[in-house]
């Protein structure tokens, strides 16, 4: 899978995600990170890339220019390299999107290639957001800086989705979200910590009685932290 990320800090996104598992998964080819830098495609002769917004108000907004001729050049290298016609996504992090989760995620990662938009200052000219963004993305009710943090969030999850990321494919299956519940609790070694046991069945091998300890852990885990989650399964439980 290919991620595209048009950004003003392409060095941001690239020490983000050069390394631990991302950046692994970059070296042995299962993904590869693309960032590109929106101000080398802007036609200012001093490199600007914004400008005051009409109407007045604080702050400077990204220009359409530079953003269009940036998607312009990325969408030209993927139709070229796929050899079809066909417009990759392009979603645009904004705290004005739907807000991301790993249904989500589990939708982008079906993608061959995606494309990031980043903002920064008060945002992006409206025109340009309606010529080429086909997702809004938010990453939760605040307000950012810029997008590029947000892009390198949303990555991380939809690439350790993609196969031969993880070494385990069956770890992201157990995960919190991943059924709608919350993961149970873990313990490595040693046996005995700070005066605290591992769970007696956990070192009783018996697989049954695990897997039925750990379902009920998650049950007890999402209805005490997280309500609405619980809510939402048992609901879905009960049409099943
Ligand atoms: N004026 C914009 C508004 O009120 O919606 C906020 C602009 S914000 C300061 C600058 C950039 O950061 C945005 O264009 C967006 O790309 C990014 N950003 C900020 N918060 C975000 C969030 N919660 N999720 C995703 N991207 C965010």
């Amino acid at each position: 899978m290919n991620f595209h990320i048009m950004t003003l800090f392409p060095e941001m996104v690239l020490g983000g995600l050069c390394t631990s598992i991302i950046g692994r998964a970059q070296e042995r080819g299962c993904i590869a990170v693309n960032a590109v830098n929106i101000r080398d495609y802007t036609a200012d002769r001093h490199r600007k890339v914004d400008d005051y917004t009409y109407g007045g108000g604080a702050g400077m907004l990204m220009q359409a220019q530079p953003v269009y001729d940036c998607w312009k050049a990325v969408d030209e290298e993927i139709k070229g390299r796929r050899g079809d016609d066909v417009s990759a996504r392009v979603v645009y992090v904004t705290p004005q999107g739907e807000v991301f989760n790993q249904k989500k995620a589990v939708e982008l990662s079906k993608e061959e290639d995606l494309i990031f938009l980043c903002g920064h200052y008060e945002g992006i000219d409206e025109r340009v957001l309606e010529e080429v963004v086909t997702d809004y993305i938010s990453i939760g009710d605040y307000v950012l800086t810029g997008g590029e943090l947000a892009a390198m969030v949303i990555i991380d999850a939809v690439a350790r989705l993609v196969p031969g990321v993880l070494n385990n494919d069956e770890s992201a299956q157990s995960e919190s979200h991943a059924s709608g519940l919350l993961e149970y609790p873990q313990y490595s070694r040693p046996e005995i910590w700070h005066g605290k046991r591992v769970p007696e069945v956990l070192l009783s091998g018996h697989h049954a009685n695990i897997e039925k300890w750990r379902l009920e852990q998650s049950l007890e885990r999402t209805r005490r932290r997280r309500p609405d989650m619980y809510g939402e399964y048992m609901r879905v439980g009960e049409k099943r």
